[in-house]
């Protein structure tokens, strides 16, 4: 494939950071095309264990050009935190092996306080915001309250556009929030700090990728979070304020004509959630607390304890639909091996009524999941490379996720380093 996307198929946290640093390998060029630093992608390989929240997981491959595309939510501030982290441990990152688009728009200082204020306003009505100003920062792009990271390059033009939506947005802080106004000089020390560090690495990204194809290279498109929680087609309000879709791709990165051509979806062989609002597949009590504490399942940004399930067919159906998958890596299938039965959520029963179709956000929150149960492996798989060596009972419970959500699983992950890869032509 000579452009191709890969995608979280559930709620995010899928393990797409590692399927990318694998895949990397033989691509030239990855590009972020939305959302901003709210969730970590985790990455172990040669250079050591890494959670990267707006690089592209590509950073690490020599030759790999990294691009942030205009879709993302580039916030300076923490971009330049987490490149000073990645260099600090040997990874080169420069304007040869990092672009932003000139198009991306920034991250004001405001909209992370603004949405640490709103969570706090909704107090037990939150929706479990990581606090990384991702919703107000899309609310003002779409609102035109922002500035392009190319306006860097107009340093008197951008002060004098920034002024202007402080003064606005010191409205909302002041008589909405009763905050504390922002003014010129913390502006000034912000653009100074934050944003003339990055400058080196604004440029004209479409018109780089459009050589780049041109040129045949080989492009790949990272995603943030999952199908689940896209703005559009995800669980809403409970999504992110993006498009996760493989189809948005083309568009936030930078080229709307370079569609991919093949679609890798991510999905964990069990299920996890961070945040609030409906999770049909939740398990409680011992039994999750097992299965989080084998998948180590606490937020990479936030540490928080993610909420877990079995695996759950009818979201995990409408996930690969609405990503338009072309093939599946199925992540993290090590982490049931301790498991003598092996629970599956193969419908839902909504007002009575068992149904394999994902329903209607509202009508979600009244869905009881349908669980069935297969056999369990109960043997160690981290050192399984190969299809043929898998036990019968691992071999099945994938067979019989990849026959539900029809389409083929060609990768199994069996622990979080770049090798523990099992690739099944
Ligand atoms: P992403 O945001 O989709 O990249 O996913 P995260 O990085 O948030 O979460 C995936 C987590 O699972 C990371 O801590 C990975 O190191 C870990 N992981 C990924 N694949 C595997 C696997 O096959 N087995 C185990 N045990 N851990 C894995």
């Amino acid at each position: 494939m000579n452009t191709c996307a890969i995608v979280g198929i559930n709620w995010g946290d899928e393990g797409k950071g590692r399927v990318v640093d694998l895949l990397t390998e033989n691509y030239d060029v990855v590009i972020r095309y939305q959302g901003g630093g709210n969730a970590g992608h985790t990455v172990i390989n040669d250079r050591g264990k890494f959670a990267l929240h707006l690089l592209p997981s590509g950073i690490f491959r020599e030759g790999v050009v990294n691009i942030l595309g205009n879709g993302v939510a580039l916030d300076p501030e923490n971009l330049w935190k987490e490149i000073g982290e990645v260099v600090s441990r040997g990874v080169s990152v420069t304007p040869e092996n990092l672009k932003i688009s000139n198009r991306a728009s920034l991250l004001l200082p405001w909209h992370r306080e603004l949405d640490a204020l709103e969570e706090q306003r909704l107090a037990d009505r939150q929706y479990g915001s990581t606090k990384q100003g991702i919703a107000p920062f899309y609310s003002d792009k779409y609102q035109k309250k922002t500035v392009m990271a190319g306006e860097m390059l107009h340093p008197e033009e951008m002060r004098a556009h920034l002024k202007e939506l402080m003064e606005w947005k010191n409205l909302t802080l002041s008589r909405v929030y009763g905050s504390r106004p922002w003014t010129m000089e913390m502006l000034d020390a912000w653009i100074r700090d934050c944003c003339l560090p990055i400058l080196p690495f604004v440029c004209d990204t479409g018109s780089f990728l459009k050589q780049a194809r041109d040129q045949g290279k080989r492009i790949m498109f990272e995603a943030q979070l999952g199908a689940l929680r896209d703005l559009d087609y995800g669980i809403y309000p409970y999504t992110t304020s993006s498009n996760t879709l493989a189809a948005y791709a083309p568009i936030g990165a930078g080229l709307p004509s370079l569609r991919p051509e093949g679609v890798i979806g991510v999905v964990k062989a069990y299920s996890t959630c961070v945040g609030e609002g409906p999770f049909v597949c939740e398990m409680f009590g011992e039994e999750a607390e097992r299965l989080r504490e084998a998948g180590q399942e606490y937020g990479a940004k936030t540490g928080r304890p993610r909420r877990v399930g079995p695996v759950d067919l009818v979201a995990t159906r409408y996930g690969v639909e609405m990503q338009a998958a072309t093939e599946i890596a199925l992540t993290k299938l090590d982490v049931l091996s301790a498991m003598d039965r092996i629970p599956l959520c193969v419908r839902y029963r909504v007002d009575g009524q068992e149904t394999e179709d994902f329903p209607f956000p509202t009508e979600l929150a009244k869905a009881e999941p349908v669980i069935e149960y297969m056999e369990g492996w109960c043997c160690d798989i981290s050192g399984v490379r190969r299809w043929e060596d898998l036990p019968q009972a691992a071999r099945d419970y994938v067979t019989r996720i990849e026959q539900a959500i029809g389409c083929p699983i060609t990768y199994i992950s069996v622990g979080p380093e770049r090798e523990s890869m099992i690739y099944r032509a």
